[in-house]
């Protein structure tokens, strides 16, 4: 048994206290270190550059501690029990780290536990305690954690079976809120720490249809004594991380429903959307794991092909979900499919680096975007998503409707999740291929080591879904729906991706083939003036959108402190804009078709949302 201990000691200065008791060391050289990275975020953080003091104790007294790499220090011939007490600095408002002040505390437990080494498969004990003084004299505690002594939602006593477990509950201490429901026999709670003003009634009635409809999905919810939804509430902000019995998510305080509101706007269906992704990994990636994560002590990166299924197929069923458990319309849904569908042919990326790259490599591309990231990757999720939706329509297809993607996931849960066993690298493919019926080598070949486009066009069209591309109407247009009617459609495009700064237009993106880069003009250059006029605040786009292609302007910008001249010769704006609508003239199969998969069996595509 390892004993810990967590004490937000000085929440003004973002410093929790960690102890760490460790009965009979290896008096010879005990090793202690942090993890240099979160499951589910794949970039090394190095959690150990937040410890700002260590000191250890054994029976003879203070004992030192030899760092001996960035992230591991040894004890050499201490005696007795070993204890270590150490400060770690919490201010990173994210779902990846901690985060400390005098209003809240939120923690994972890779950015503050020791792991003994040697010793990581012993059950662990820990002690939450309360700030000091007047601070906390309000704050509950909320993890999935079991409770060990513990009152409800209280601080005090908390056990996990092992070091992997343990650090696998993030915990969140504040004044939050709760918004609770039940779902497969088990509570579900939303804790709400930040000011919102949400319709805590409306947030648990559609939670719970979400995670209803992926209990169903699997067959059960895995064994636990509640799952938590820790919810930290802002201005602005966007994130989530998977748990094996809660999530960690951050979110705008517009993404919440307010009393009165009927619709889902845009941004609640997001939230919604990442809830429903969260949860969906409860199942995928929690449980049904890449082999190569189990063997991880999280010391060092981890290298998988296989996140298009973990994040890919995830992304594929979230907003699928939500039409499916009636939550939004299949129009909407397809008007979302189609924003993100939009993302993968925004990107020349996409010729250039094959999914199984792109996960290959997720730890120094994906998590490490800069500039020129459209140009050179593709992502696991967006294209990992639209090789699921693929792969699911192909079974349909070659199975006649009996099986879809949806069995290869069921069966994934039964042979590995709910056996905790590994999954092999090319396991989903072999288990869909099965699934299929027939060898889908082919198909995963093209979709997933292949960099060409996928032939969705023929694939919709028999689900009764038209699939067509059109121009950018301006760099806000997201698509999945056609162009409204008073947009003009631009004539001319410069390639790029820009903002609106001090002075001009900063380009912050310049994509290859276009007319920008043929002319020189670099990510981070200032467009100051298109043919001797200023760049005003209509923008660029809004200069340029009549001009006929093959045309040439003068373009002045600012390259660090130098102006420079440009003769840009504009090109047609690209078709990279995807467009998914229902096909009205269809015939009974695919009508039947169609229903089966956006789960509405009886082929009536076109309902209210309720
Ligand atoms: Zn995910």
């Amino acid at each position: 048994m390892i004993h810990y201990a967590i004490e937000p000691i000085k929440p003004a200065a973002h410093l929790f206290q960690v102890d760490c008791r460790i009965e009979n060391p290896d008096g010879e050289c005990q090793l202690l270190s942090l993890p240099t990275w979160i499951p589910g975020s794949y970039l090394i953080r190095d959690f150990s550059r937040h410890v700002v003091s260590i000191h250890a104790w054994d029976r003879n007294g203070d004992i030192s501690l030899e760092k001996i790499d960035k992230q591991t220090w040894q004890c050499k011939g201490c005696s007795g029990e070993l204890k270590v007490v150490m400060e770690v600095y919490a201010w990173d408002l994210s779902v990846r780290s901690a985060h400390l002040d005098t209003s809240h505390g939120y923690f994972n437990g890779t950015s503050v536990f020791l792991r003994v080494h040697g010793r990581e498969s012993e059950p662990c004990q820990l002690d939450i305690l309360p700030p000091p003084g007047n601070i906390g004299k309000n704050w509950r505690v909320a993890t999935s954690m079991h409770r060990d002594g513990a009152g409800h939602w209280g601080f005090g006593r908390y056990r996990a079976a092992d070091y992997e477990e343990l650090i696998d509950h993030p915990v969140e201490m504040g004044e939050f809120q709760l918004c609770s429901f039940e779902a497969g026999g088990t509570e579900h709670h939303v804790v709400l720490t930040g000011r919102q003003d949400c319709d805590k009634g409306r947030l648990s009635r559609d939670l719970k249809r979400i995670c209803e409809h992926h209990i169903e999905f699997f067959g059960e919810l895995p064994e636990m004594d509640q799952y938590l939804f820790l919810t930290m509430v802002v201005g602005e902000g966007y994130g989530g991380l998977e748990h094996r019995a809660s999530c960690s998510l951050l979110c705008s305080r517009d993404d919440l429903p307010v009393a009165g509101e009927e619709k889902v706007s845009d941004s609640y269906r997001n939230f919604l959307g990442l809830c429903s992704h969260e949860y969906f990994h409860t199942w995928n990636v929690k449980r049904i794991r890449p082999a190569v994560f189990m063997e991880s002590d999280l010391s060092s990166e981890s290298y998988t092909r296989q996140l298009w299924a973990f994040e890919g197929i995830t992304s594929y069923y979230d907003d699928l979900a939500l039409c499916r458990s009636r939550l939004i319309s299949p129009e909407e849904y397809l008007q979302v499919l189609g924003q993100s569908m939009t993302r993968v042919w925004r990107g020349n990326g996409r010729f250039r680096q094959s999914v199984y790259e792109s996960s290959f490599d997720a730890w120094v591309k994906f998590y490490k975007q800069d500039e020129n990231a459209l140009n050179a990757i593709v992502s696991y999720y967006t294209k990992g998503a639209l090789v699921a939706l693929a792969l699911d329509l192909t079974i349909r297809q070659e199975t006649a409707g009996r099986h879809s993607l949806d069995d290869v996931m069921r069966i994934l849960w039964q042979e590995y999740g709910a056996k905790n066993i590994g999954v092999p690298e090319f396991g989903v493919e072999e288990v869909a291929s099965r699934v299929a019926g027939i060898s889908l080598q082919g198909f995963f070949e093209h979709a997933l080591a292949g960099t060409a486009d996928l032939p969705v066009n023929a694939l919709f069209k028999e689900f009764g879904v038209q699939f067509t591309l059109r121009p950018a109407m301006s760099q806000k247009d997201t698509g999945g729906k056609p162009a409204a009617v008073n947009d003009t459609v631009p004539q001319s495009s410069l390639g790029i991706r820009s903002e609106i700064a001090e002075g001009g237009e900063k380009l912050k993106v310049v994509l290859d083939h276009g007319a920008a880069q043929e002319a020189g003009l670099a990510a981070g250059d200032l467009v100051v003036a298109v043919d001797g006029i200023r760049v005003g605040r209509g923008g660029l786009d809004k200069m340029i959108c009549h001009i006929k292609p093959g045309t040439t302007v003068r373009i002045h910008a600012f390259r660090h402190d130098e102006l420079r001249v440009f003769d840009v010769v504009l090109k047609k704006p690209l078709t990279d804009t995807v467009v998914l609508t229902l096909l009205d003239e269809v015939d009974n199969f695919a009508l039947l078709r169609r229903g089966a998969w956006l789960g509405r069996p009886d082929g009536a595509a076109r309902d209210k949302t309720g």
